[in-house]
This record gives C-alpha cells, structure tokens and sequence, in this order.
C-alpha cells in the first residue's frame, strides 16, 4: 500500500482496521439567517448581509428563525431518530475574527435529534447502516480571507450566522470510500427534503472527519486524530485513506498517535496538523440567555411529517416491486428528486414503466449531458414523452423516428406536440402492409446470394436485411411488423 511518501505491506495493513467518525455541516437554504433577518443568499457582495445581530452590536438580541426547527425535524424524521421536545440553545465561546459575537450559537449536551441511521450501499453491493449520534442545530460563522491582500486578512460576515444543522454519526466508518457514500447519500437525502442545496462547491455541506486505527479483534478504541474542513467527496475519501496508512505506518515505527486537529491539502494529498492556536479546545460551553426554550409538539411533528415528499429510498422501494423495474434502473432514477419527480409524473401517462426509464436514463440524460444542465431545466413536458411512448408501443411510430427526429425537434420546440410534430415532420408509420410487403420483397431480390447464406445458416444477414429495409421505407414502417414479414417471406423462399 502507498501513500504519497508512505508505504505499507499488505499484510500489516491488514493487521489493522480503520474507525472513522464523522461529523457533517449541512448549510440550510433558508432566506434568512439562523437568528436575525438577514439575508442567507449566498454569492452577495462581501458584507452586505448583516445587521447589528450579524455584527455583534451591543444590545443586539437574537430572535430563532422558525425553519431551522422544520429542517431539523425533516432531518430527523428521514433518518429515524428520537426528536427532543424540549429544546435549549447554548454558547461556544471562542475567540477568532469572523466571529464578532465572541462565541457561536449551537446546542451542546440537548441535540434537537438523538440516534438514527441511514442506510448506504457500497460499490460491492455490501448494505450498511450508519448509525448515528445526533443532529444539533447552530449558526456557522463568517469567512477570513487570507489570500486577497498582501498585508491584512479580509473578513466577510456574510456568512455569520447561517444557519447550520450538524450531523454526528457513530464511529462506525471504516474506510475512505464508506465515509463517501455516506456523505453522498446524505447529500442526496438533504436535496431530497429540499432543506439544503447540497452544493459543495458553495460550501453548502462540508465535513471534519475523525479517524483512528486499531488492531482487529481489539475492543478499546484507538486515539483519533480530526481532519477539518472537507468539502468535496473527493478530498474526504483521500484525506481518511491517506490518514489511515499515516496512523499505521507511526504505530508500527513504534510511535503513538496524537490527538490532533489536522489539514487536508487537496493538492499533495497530504495531511498536516492545523496551528495550536486553532487547537486550543476550552470552549465554556454554556446556555445562551437570549433565547427562550423551544419546545416541539407531537402536533408539530406529525404535520411536518404530512408535508415530506417521498424519500429516495420509499421511491426505491415502489419503482422495484410496484413497477417491476430493475435496481439499477430504481437506482438511478432515484438519484435525484428532480429524475424521480420526472419519472413519476411521466408513468402517470403511460403504463409502460420500463419504457419509461429507458427513455429518462438514455436519451434525456444524454441530451441533459451534453447542454450540461439538469432536469429542472429541462423543458420537454413529460406526458409529450410518455405519447411517444405510447405510440411506439402502438406501432405508429418507431424508435428510430422517436430518438434521432422527433426527440431533438421537441427539445428545440417544446411548446409543439408529439402529435403536431408527427404531422409537420411526416413521421407516421405506414399501416399499409402492402406496401411493407414491397419494400421486403425488393430487399430479398437484391440480396438473393445473402438469402441462400441465410438458409446455410448465417442468421446475422436477418440485421443486414432489416437495415435495408428501414432505407427503403425512408424508416417509416414498424419493425415489428417489418421483422415478422420478413421472416415469413425468407421461409418461404427456402
Ligand atoms: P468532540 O466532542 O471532540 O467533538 P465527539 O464525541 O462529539 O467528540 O465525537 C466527534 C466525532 O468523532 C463523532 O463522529 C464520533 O463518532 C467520532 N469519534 C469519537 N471517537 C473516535 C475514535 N476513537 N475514532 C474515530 N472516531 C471517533
Ligand atoms: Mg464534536
């Protein structure tokens, strides 16, 4: 095994197993912030989203925002955990400059959420539930910028006071790429509920990891070390990976793991432990008098339970046995909420449920694919592909016709219909067998000497004919009914 400039021999790398922890930012996409009415648009100009709340002026009272309650509450009721009724903000105090208020609003010892799961299938098909610790509720702070100029750190409050629900899991990880699933599963959980935008690139979820290794078959945990920060799925799978043979390869040399806040460095793949100062861990805790208690009622639960939308894993469930489809396709449909809300509304116009999913998974994805945008921007209206559907099913349209003329003609005139099109373009199938018959009659006669090689046994001639068929046709006939004659008519000739 090797690792930048660590190497490790297989048999001791697997002497040992790797505990991972982590404990995940998920950025609410609320309009206004945690605690006052600011703005919590992301991309304004610097410091342009703040009031004395944000800035910490003295007298300034913080007021909660009542949609971090919801999102916590959605949160918790997808991933099954005990909702506490009685809740209590508290004070983190610390001292940095993004921080005007001198200590951050969160929940320490009463999290809003205790316990839960939430279920990952990694890339050998292996199912595993992450069990989780709690979800706490808090305020993110605002950004320093060190790279701007040359003498000062800039500083943009934007940021401060954010609102921010922080996901614990369990030490229950064991390696870089089950910490990834999870943080993609849980990404896409967050997107399903529609109380964060997942994007990562913004920030929107970032990750600090905590990792320690010990001997298989030891009980005791080993000392951790945490990597903060990681924002992309990338970077968190590399930087467990890397820490995991770095934590290894200092116990073999005899050496013992610190307990330390470390940097990941996406660009050497290294990490490195974060200044002292950053480090200094005496936070005070204690509970924030400016805020009342909150208390979440059974009634409040249950409605917010009614306002869901189906999670991934019930669409999963219902798109494999209710409509008979495949996993991979259940899979991928339900990805994204926009891909499931599609599909779901297009098998609301067609029964042919496989259809269906071929037609989201191949053709519009590619062609989402290649303008590089998403569903939701996506214009051709479901029931005009569910009508393509049907009248393939019909026999009054072929596939060909569908994909490569129709298809492309809807994505440029979305307000036209399949059937306007149908009519504009010329693209109905003939019904006329006699003139079907024709067309294979000619084909067989040009191509006697591939018949007699058919009747020798070269069955491979049967696509060679149907092509030339399609040709003459100018592709309008149903190959169906185009095969079926053929086969009858090339029988006959033997
Ligand atoms: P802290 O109070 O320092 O933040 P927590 O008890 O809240 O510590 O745990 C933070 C995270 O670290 C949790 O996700 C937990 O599962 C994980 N964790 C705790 N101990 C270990 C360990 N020895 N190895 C790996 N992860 C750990
Ligand atoms: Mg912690």
């Amino acid at each position: 095994m090797k690792n930048g400039s660590i190497h490790i021999s297989k048999d001791i790398f697997e002497k040992y197993e790797a505990v991972i922890g982590l404990e995940v930012h998920v950025q609410l996409s609320t309009v206004t912030k945690a605690f006052s009415s600011d703005s919590a648009r992301y991309g304004s100009r610097p410091n342009n989203n703040i009031s004395p709340v944000s800035l910490a002026l003295p007298g300034a009272l913080p007021v909660t925002n009542k949609e971090i309650i919801r999102s916590a509450v959605k949160l918790g009721l997808a991933l099954g955990c005990n909702i506490i009724k009685e809740n209590y903000f508290d004070r983190k105090n610390y001292f940095y400059a993004d921080l005007p208020k001198g200590y951050q609003i969160t929940q320490d010892n009463q999290p809003v959420c205790l316990g839960g799961r939430l279920k990952i299938t990694l890339s050998d098909g292996k199912e595993k539930d992450v069990i989780l610790n709690r979800i706490h509720m808090e305020e993110d702070a605002g950004k320093s910028i060190h790279d701007l100029d040359d003498v000062y750190s800039l500083i943009d409050l934007n940021r401060a006071g954010i609102p921010l629900l922080e996901v614990v899991s369990e030490p229950v990880l064991q390696s870089g790429e089950e910490a990834a699933v999870y943080f993609s599963e849980l990404r896409k959980l967050v997107r399903y509920l529609g109380i964060c935008d997942g994007n990562l690139e913004e920030g929107s979820m970032r990750c600090d990891a905590n990792i320690s290794v010990r001997l298989k078959g030891e009980q005791q945990l080993g000392k951790r070390c945490e990597v903060k920060n990681l924002n992309s799925v990338k970077n968190l799978q590399k930087a467990i990976d890397y820490e995991i043979l770095r934590q290894i390869s200092v116990i073999e040399a005899g050496g013992v793991i610190e307990q330390n806040t470390l940097n990941f460095d996406a660009a050497t793949g290294l990490t490195s432990p974060l200044r002292t100062k950053e480090m200094a861990n005496d936070y005070r805790y204690f509970p924030e008098p400016d805020l009342l208690p909150l208390v979440i009622t059974e009634d409040y639960i249950s409605a917010v339970k009614k306002s869901m939308p189906a999670l991934p894993n019930e669409l999963f469930e219902l798109f494999t046995t209710e409509f008979q489809l495949p996993e991979y396709d259940a899979k991928v449909l339900t990805s994204e909420r926009e891909t499931a809300e599609y599909f779901l509304s297009t098998v609301k116009y067609t029964k042919n449920y496989k259809a269906a999913s071929n037609w989201i998974m191949g053709t519009i994805r590619s062609y989402l694919n290649d303008k590089g945008i998403n569903f939701d921007e996506f214009t051709v209206d479901s029931e005009q592909i569910a009508a393509i559907i049907n009248l393939i099913d019909e026999g009054s349209l072929n596939n060909s016709q569908a994909k490569e003329t129709l298809f492309v003609y809807l994505t440029k005139y979305p307000q036209k219909s399949v059937c306007e099109l149908i009519l504009e373009l010329n693209l109905s199938i003939d019904k006329d067998n006699t003139q079907l018959e024709e067309y294979v009659d000619s084909v067989l006669s040009i191509f006697a000497d591939k018949v007699k090689q058919y009747h020798n046994g070269k069955k491979g001639v049967l696509g060679l004919f149907m092509g030339e068929i399609m040709k003459v046709s100018k592709g309008k006939i149903d190959p169906k009914q185009a095969n079926k004659i053929l086969l009858e008519k090339i029988d006959r000739l033997k």
